[in-house]
């Protein structure tokens, strides 16, 4: 029987890198999205063109039941649930003082408790081999300048979150680890953005990573080679965190 997988956040980007991946390597994937269904529905055929199933379901991490319902819906959908990546995040950068408190809430709804919700719903349906990845942060690492403290406190939870989740299911053989992305070309941090050049000069290598390299660690980890891998953080940062 093949692995299936949930990829939240999936419709471009890093999520949309590791859902193609995934599919490749066999998995029938599911991805969310909150706001591009075309975008979706494009990575899905993309999918189906692997000769993987593939199923865009709208779900706002920011929603809370939304974020259960979507693990029960592609395990329903796909037939059972082997890997969950928690991609879906939201970067909201700027000043101490600038901040409000809608986006302090917001940011913790996308980046911390939808995390949460997601693990706990995945986890209830999971059998042995399970498979928990969260993508966190370079600046749970090293943060680089001001700005960060929001983004780099929500990345931060995902941290613990890794660690006491495989404490928690070791036992019955899931893994759970996150992984830290360092500056990646996205919609979300464009590689021709205003601070693009201060986050190039910020890496050992000189430059952005593509969303298939952190693919690329997601899915050792989302595999059966990784079973003795758990409560562990891998950065994928181009020497960010050096
Ligand atoms: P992106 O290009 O902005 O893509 C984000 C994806 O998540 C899209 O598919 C988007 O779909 C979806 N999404 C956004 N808000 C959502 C929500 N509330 N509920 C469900 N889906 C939502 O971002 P990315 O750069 O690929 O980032 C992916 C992850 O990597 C994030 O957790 C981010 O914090 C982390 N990361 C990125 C970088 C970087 O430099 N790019 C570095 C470190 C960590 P819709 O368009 O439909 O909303």
């Amino acid at each position: 029987m093949s692995r299936t997988a949930l990829v939240t956040g999936g419709s471009r980007g890093i999520g949309a890198a590791v859902a193609l991946r995934l599919a490749r390597e066999g998995a029938d994937v599911a991805i969310t999205y909150a706001r591009d269904g075309e975008a979706a529905r494009d990575v899905v055929r993309k999918i189906e063109a692997t000769g993987r199933r593939g199923l865009a379901l709208r779900a706002d991490a920011a929603d809370a039941a939304a974020c259960a319902e979507a693990v029960g819906l592609a395990a329903e959908g796909l037939g059972r649930l082997d890997v969950l990546v928690n991609n879906a995040g939201v970067g909201v950068l700027g000043p101490l003082d600038g901040l409000t408190l809608d986006e302090v809430d917001r940011v913790l709804a996308v980046n911390v408790r939808g995390v949460f919700l997601a693990s706990q719903a995945a986890a209830g349906r999971m059998e042995r081999g399970g498979r928990i990845v969260s993508i966190g942060s370079c600046v749970t690492q090293r943060v680089p300048g001001p700005g960060a403290t929001l983004y780099a406190m929500s990345k931060s939870a995902l941290t613990g979150l890794t660690k006491a989740l495989a404490r928690e299911l070791g036992e019955r053989g899931i893994t759970a680890n996150v992984v830290h992305p360092g500056p990646v070309d996205t919609a979300m941090n464009p590689a021709d953005g205003p601070h693009a050049d201060a986050q190039r000069a910020g890496t050992a290598v000189g430059r952005y990573g593509r969303p298939e390299e952190v693919a690329a660690m997601v899915a050792f980890l989302a595999g059966d080679e990784a079973a003795y891998v758990t409560g562990a953080e891998f950065s994928v940062d181009g020497g960010h965190a050096a």
